[in-house]
């Protein structure tokens, strides 16, 4: 039987968060007629297998440290069993699940027609659809979004499959006694905090000395000390050499540090080594789209990829923000290009605040110090940081408190802010307000005529010496 053919003016492929967000303003907002494919569950990585099931995880374990602190603020809390994973999943999934039914039916809110199956590319105007009953559906479109966001990446070691990834995290139905995650990125990191505030022995393989390399030196110091001193195992300038099965769930790991060669049994071990696009059956060589050396769609700043009518946003790009609001702004804005009639519409990709919820959070907005120094020379960056004691941590023993710190990167004799790195609590709820000035061009004299909130740390960032 010949597949059915459709027709659209604009075709989506992923259901994620950037190819959602564009179908649903192009559709609903602009009347274009629009469908999206997704081939997995519909919100993508963000509300499957990324930051909502990981927010939610990191504050399970936020209470964990909560009840251990509470002691010290004459709580006695008891805890007459351990924390209960499995339940916690179960609740957690259902209402991701709940989440998937609310995006479908946002979409048919909007008009946007949904289509569940995988998707790849006929010629640069056409895609055939696999469906989930394995018939073909053709699609012609004027318009096509490559929206497919990316995958964990797996290392080259032997016995490699016998660990999980960030999206196997999700799906673990009991918490490991040891876990080994490998990486350095902010996925590795959470992860980690994670896993060590809810009570699994946990070691942070890293390649080289630090981990969060792409932020501010600072954080990569303080966050790497802090994760040293709460009793998480950091094992630098590691590698990998093999992973055996020691069967009933438990493995070992052969690895070398700067310590020299050693084994570790662990009953979970953790890639998070970093993200692939997820082009490989796309069909990219029917269109003429060019990838980068990574796979990356390349794009310029209005999100058009090499061939005409074929835009591409999010994770499968390389833009240096792997993150849902970009992916979100992005094909919103789009859409209010193709669709809106507002021709210079275009994401800002400077000065995008980004967050990691270690244990403590850390948020990062703008040009770390030492890209100051490049960008602007030494002589016109002016640098301001604190280290305090969050009054919360004043009934703590001295083994409990956790240091605050921050750093202001300005720039110029009238102290432009051009990056704010801050690692403390709240420092992922505190970062956005600011987020919000420093795109608006504010200088330190205006941080400084703000009247501080007292008592609060955030107001240590408005009385910077
Ligand atoms: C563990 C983890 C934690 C994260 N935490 C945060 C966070 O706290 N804050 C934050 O802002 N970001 C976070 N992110 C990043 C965020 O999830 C991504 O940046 C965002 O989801 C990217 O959106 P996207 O639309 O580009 O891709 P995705 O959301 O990945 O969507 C792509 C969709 O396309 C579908 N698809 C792929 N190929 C095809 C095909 N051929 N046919 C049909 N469908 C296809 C996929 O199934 C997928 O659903 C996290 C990511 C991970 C992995």
């Amino acid at each position: 039987m010949a597949p059915i053919q459709k027709e659209c003016d604009y075709l989506v492929i992923g259901g994620g968060s950037g190819g959602l967000a564009s179908a649903r303003r192009a559709s609903g907002m602009y009347g274009a007629k629009t469908i999206t494919i997704e081939s997995q569950r519909l919100g993508g990585t963000c509300v499957n297998v990324g930051c909502v099931p990981k927010k939610i995880t990191w504050n399970a374990a936020t209470i964990a440290e909560t009840i251990h602190e509470a002691k010290s603020y004459g709580f006695t809390v008891e805890q007459t069993k351990p924390f209960d994973w499995t339940t916690f999943k179960h609740k957690r999934d259902a209402y991701i699940k709940r989440l998937n039914g609310i995006y479908e039916s946002n979409l048919h809110k909007d008009k946007v027609e949904y289509i569940h199956g995988r998707a790849h590319f006929l010629s640069p105007k056409s895609v055939e659809v696999k469906l989930d009953d394995g018939t073909l559906q053709n699609i012609n479109a004027k318009k096509i979004l490559i929206a497919v966001g990316g995958h964990p990446s797996i290392p080259d070691v032997p016995g490699a499959e016998l660990g999980i990834d960030s999206d196997g995290f999700f799906e673990l139905e009991r918490q490991p006694k040891r876990v080994a995650i490998v990486g350095a990125g902010y996925i590795a990191v959470e992860m980690a905090g994670m896993f060590h505030h809810l009570g699994t022995e946990t070691h942070l393989f890293i390649r080289q000395d630090k981990f969060l390399r792409s932020f501010d030196p600072m954080i990569q110091d303080k966050v790497l000390e802090e994760y040293e001193r709460q009793g998480l195992h950091v094992h630098k300038r590691s590698s990998q050499q093999s992973v055996t099965d020691l069967g009933n769930g438990w493995k070992k790991l052969a690895y070398t540090d700067a310590g020299g060669k050693g084994e570790l049994e662990i009953d979970c071990l953790l890639w998070a080594i970093g993200r692939a696009p997820e082009v490989e059956d796309l069909g990219l060589d029917k269109t003429g789209v060019k990838l980068d050396k990574k796979g990356h769609v390349p794009v310029d700043e209005y999100q058009n990829t090499n061939v005409d009518n074929i835009y591409a946003l999010g994770d499968v790009c390389d833009r240096g923000f792997e993150l849902t609001p970009v992916a979100i702004a992005a094909g919103r804005r789009l859409s209010d290009r193709l669709f809106g009639g507002q021709s210079s519409a275009k994401l800002e990709y400077d000065d995008i605040p980004s967050v990691v919820f270690a244990h403590p959070e850390v948020g990062t907005i703008g040009l770390t110090e030492p890209a100051a120094r490049e960008k602007f020379g030494d002589e016109n960056v002016k640098c301001y940081n604190t280290t305090f004691m969050d009054l919360y941590f004043t009934m703590m023993d001295a083994d409990g408190k956790s240091p605050t710190n921050y750093k202001l990167v300005c720039v110029g004799k009238e102290e432009k802010v051009v990056g704010l790195h801050i690692m403390g609590l709240g420092s992922s709820e505190i970062l956005q307000g600011f987020g919000v000035a420093i795109k608006m061009g504010a200088t330190k004299k205006d941080f400084d005529r703000c009247v501080a909130i007292h008592p609060t740390s955030a107001e240590e960032l408005v009385t910077l010496k």
